[in-house]
């Protein structure tokens, strides 16, 4: 069997799950939109699913699966339906949509619906992405009330900077979000993690914790103990020496400017690896820190065993996880943990803790 392998610690799952809901207090949706993040939504979910207060996925069809699968929590639909067929499924299946568009409140408007819906109304507090102005958002709460068609609304934005501790762009949102709700009765969320992690004052009723349940700290100088989820690993499946001057893979990226010893991993950019790794991403080969040398393929790529002469076929290679973190990885290849993560395909997934 090709040795790459996604190693799912459902355990640390639910401790950063945890963490999450007692740093924000009160309640907290477990967000698994994108395949969780890559790493399995229904397992991910059903590991959750004795402690988590609800769930938030970014659409219906995906809210589904959840309820396919035996998931009976509120289900918080962040992109909000699509359709009347959509809007109609989210009544029968009890899920909470978020509202954003005038769009969605016409069609729920015209729509009968089965039963009584609970919406969530976006406000644009400042991302200027989705949601209602400010000013609109008392008249949207009307005018969904009054179609008799609604369970009590709730309110919620989302923050453009909240990783950016220094920046006060968090704190003009939440004022104008407080200010667009003020005399308005239903329920708040507003935190992501960063908030979560460095926004005390967007603490609401619920919060939206995403990449920290993975255990990837969103905030530059992460300091809570989070728990890496995904375990990203194979194997070395080939050894061989370069003298000096040799070039190495597609495009001679990488020559060998000292006699060089390469190992062959067989995990490439079609498993979810970033191709713009940079030349000296860490990795770890039997839980020693080496790097990359030589461009990313499709199926494999190549470190340096130069200093691990112990190193052989068969070597476990972490590219990410407890050794390598994969923030590091990420700033290595000009991108986020986010898109490493929900990027992964093709290997075997092993989940732990079950
Ligand atoms: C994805 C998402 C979240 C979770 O964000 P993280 O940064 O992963 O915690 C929360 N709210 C909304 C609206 C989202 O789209």
């Amino acid at each position: 069997m090709r040795p790459a392998l996604a190693l799912i610690d459902l355990d640390a799952l639910r401790h950063n799950y945890r963490l999450a809901r007692q740093l924000h207090g009160g309640r907290a949706f477990a967000v698994v939109k994108a395949n969780a993040y890559g790493h399995g939504a229904v397992v991910c979910a059903r590991a959750l699913a004795a402690e988590a207060d609800g769930f938030a996925v970014a659409c219906v069809s995906e809210a589904l699966e959840l309820r396919a699968a035996g998931v009976s929590a509120p289900i918080l639909v962040l992109e909000g339906v699509f359709d009347r067929e959509e809007l109609i499924e989210a009544a029968t299946q009890r899920l909470w949509p978020a509202v954003h568009h005038l769009a969605q409140v016409e069609m729920i408007e015209k729509t009968p619906l089965p039963q009584p819906l609970r919406a969530w109304i976006k406000v644009n507090s400042g991302m200027n992405r989705a949601g209602f102005l400010p000013q609109a958002v008392p008249a949207v709460w009307q005018r969904l009330m009054a179609t008799g068609k609604l369970e009590p609304c709730g309110f919620m934005s989302h923050f453009a900077r909240a990783d950016e501790p220094e920046m006060p762009t968090t704190t003009v949102q939440i004022r104008v979000f407080d200010e667009a709700t003020r005399d308005l009765p239903g329920e708040r969320t507003l935190a992501n993690s960063a908030a979560i992690l460095a926004w005390p004052d967007a603490h609401r009723d619920w919060a939206r914790p995403g990449i920290m349940l993975y255990g990837a700290d969103p905030l530059p100088q992460g300091q809570q103990p989070l728990r890496p989820v995904m375990t990203l690993e194979s194997r070395i499946v080939a050894v061989r020496d370069l003298a000096v001057g040799e070039p190495l893979g597609y495009g001679a990226r990488f020559v060998a400017q000292r006699p060089t010893r390469v190992g062959l991993v067989a995990v490439g950019y079609a498993d979810g690896y970033p191709r713009a790794a940079a030349e000296g991403t860490p990795v770890s080969v039997d839980g020693q820190l080496t790097s990359l040398i030589g461009r990313v393929s499709m199926d494999v790529l190549t470190v340096d065993l130069t200093a691990l002469p112990q190193a052989t076929l068969g070597s476990r290679v972490e590219l990410w996880g407890r050794e390598v973190p994969v923030n590091r990885v990420a700033s290595a290849a000009g991108t986020i943990s986010y898109e490493l993560l929900c990027n992964v395909k093709r290997v075997g997934f092993v989940y732990q803790g079950r």
